[in-house]
């Protein structure tokens, strides 16, 4: 096995946009530029927001885009005995939640991600006779870790996130729960994705700490936005990619990553696009996810500026 493995993990919730092109290519670069092997995920664990053909349509528009990976795919609506069988090792510190979100938004402060679960159910049993979502114990013990892109990000769960769940009332894993075990069973060692999932990474190092998993490295792009301002996103309609001209499409992810490919390359097919960015890639040229590097004040996300510069 090489030392090193990254990974790409796609919910099927529609075709590749180019907020996920970013993830795939910023994942592909930073682990094939260091040898290692990239691998493959379509998280279908969420059944009823999948869209039809999405995950064979995701990885013909990879293929087509010349990002071929290791190894074969993983599905995650496969893998249910090995989510259930992590849910059996955390039991001591599961337990039963009938709150809804209405409960919760009424009784909770904001944080970085919506309403801090207020423990509710963690004080009272939950009543048996209703479907209960199962959440995880939290403490409080700063988790930091160091973010490739920009440095030490660090989170109080309890009382940032609360107690936060891993089985949803409606039976489905929730994906801090598969995406931990998923990692684990590929071997993944370097995590890239949008800084969408940053705030999530200190929940996923807990459960690793918690299932006796080794701990990742981690890196955060910057996330593609709408003229709005918003995250592109399949859910809110980001147009699919033209695969036309696949290499064109790799230039512009590429200047988006600020890893300045000259122009000639614009023209060429995709895999010298592709053979010179791996050649090429400059991990300290991508843009920090919220504009400079660094934790300020005005920045909600924690991030101190330990590797700016
Ligand atoms: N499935 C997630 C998504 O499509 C990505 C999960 C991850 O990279 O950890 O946004």
């Amino acid at each position: 096995m090489p030392c090193e493995r990254g990974r790409f993990a796609p919910s099927p919730s529609g075709p590749l946009h180019f907020g996920s092109l970013i993830a795939a290519l910023g994942s592909f670069l930073a682990i094939r530029s260091r040898g290692g092997e990239w691998l493959v995920r379509i998280e279908d664990l969420d059944k009823p927001r999948e869209a039809p053909g999405a995950a064979a349509d995701i990885l013909h528009t990879l293929e087509r885009l010349g990002l071929f990976w290791d190894g074969p795919v993983l599905y995650q609506s496969r893998r249910s005995e090995h989510y259930e069988a992590a849910l059996e090792r955390l039991r001591d510190r599961l337990y039963p939640c009938v709150c809804s979100r209405r409960d919760i938004a009424n009784a909770a402060v904001q944080g970085v991600e919506g309403p801090i679960y207020p423990g509710r159910c963690r004080r009272v049993s939950a009543p048996v006779n209703r479907p209960a979502a199962l959440r995880v114990l939290t403490d409080d013990r700063p988790i930091t870790f160091h973010d490739q892109f920009h440095g030490c990000y660090t989170q109080r769960l309890e009382s940032e996130i609360g107690d936060f769940i891993v089985r949803r009332a409606d039976g489905l894993f929730a994906y801090q729960l598969a995406v931990v075990v998923d990692d684990a069973a590929q071997g993944i060692t370097q995590v890239v994705r949008g800084s969408d999932l940053l705030s999530s990474t200190p929940r996923q190092i807990y459960l690793q700490g918690l299932l006796n998993l080794p701990t990742l490295t981690y890196g955060h792009l910057p996330v593609a936005k709408d003229r709005q301002g918003h995250k592109l996103s399949k859910q809110t309609g980001a147009a699919a990619l033209d695969l036309r001209q696949p290499a064109a499409l790799l230039f512009q992810a590429l200047i988006f990553l600020n890893q300045r490919p000259p122009w000639e390359l614009s023209g060429m097919t995709p895999s010298a696009v592709l053979a010179w960015a791996i050649k090429h890639w400059n991990p300290a040229r991508v843009p920090a996810p919220f504009g400079k590097r660094g934790f300020t004040k005005d920045n909600p996300k924690n991030i101190t500026d330990a590797d700016s510069g």
